[in-house]
């Protein structure tokens, strides 16, 4: 945890979930509502053809929706995208970007990562940007290099901490069941931390930082302890909302 900044938890559905599964999101709703944790802020994911009545099933619970994506042009002749425009229209908070599932899948660059942030910021919108190293590279002992050049390339100049959250999630450690040790994570962290603070002052110290891989509610105390970590992007574990609030219990 950072000092003074305010934890979140976040669930990434991913290509996952259609209207049988609003069940869950609605009892993470009344969960977030019955807890009313005053010290940290919860949100779920869902595909984007859930993002509206997901939204109307929230109204009356402090959890927040948001997407998994977005174009980096407000509206257009961009069949089968989703502009952040929309996504704040549907009532979405936040929309996760970078993910390395987008880099992998279609081929997204930080070059584009910071444009689609840029947008999402015009559009009100916070921006999980996600970095993160491939198993080689940590093999190869470049984790921290590649934390800076994803950094330095995805995150937009008008960043803050209100505006932009970073993620980390080593690729490696998504959907494996592994995940690295609460010391190497505060290492990423620690560096990344550094890196804002240099890059955006106060601003900067402030950002939430979140661990994202094969977070679990058996895990999540462990990782979540760790210096410099704001919270968790969970992916598998987010599906149910049992394990869900119990990720979110932890603090
Ligand atoms: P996981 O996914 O929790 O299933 O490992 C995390 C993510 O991809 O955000």
């Amino acid at each position: 945890m950072t000092p003074d900044v305010r934890p979140l938890v976040a669930g990434n559905w991913k290509m996952n979930g259609t209207r049988q599964s609003l069940g869950e999101i609605k009892a993470m709703a009344d969960g977030v509502h019955g807890m009313l944790s005053e010290r940290v802020d919860a949100l779920i994911c869902p595909p984007s053809t859930l993002l509206y009545v997901a939204t109307a099933l929230c109204t009356d619970s402090p959890l927040m929706v948001g997407a998994q994506d977005c174009h980096q042009a407000s509206h257009g002749a961009h069949t089968g995208d989703i502009s952040a425009e929309m996504i704040a229209d549907c009532f979405g908070t936040h929309v996760i970007l970078g993910h390395s599932e987008r880099r992998t899948d279609h081929g997204e660059t930080d070059q584009l990562v910071k444009a689609k942030a840029q947008a999402a910021h015009e559009a009100g919108l916070t921006a999980i940007i996600c970095i993160g190293e491939t198993s080689d590279e940590r093999d190869a002992y470049q984790t921290l290099d590649v934390l800076m050049r994803q950094m330095i390339g995805s995150i937009p100049l008008d960043a803050t901490a209100d505006n932009t959250v970073i993620a980390y999630e080593p690729l490696w450690a998504i959907g494996s069941g592994l995940t690295p040790t609460p010391t190497d994570v505060g290492v990423a962290h620690a560096f990344m931390r550094a890196e804002l603070g240099q890059r955006f002052g106060e601003e900067g110290r402030h950002m939430r930082l979140l661990y994202g891989g094969s977070v679990k509610p058996t895990n999540a105390r462990d990782l979540m302890s760790v210096e410099n970590v704001d919270g968790a992007l969970i992916g598998g574990a987010s599906l149910k909302a049992a394990d869900f609030l119990a990720i979110y219990s932890v603090y």
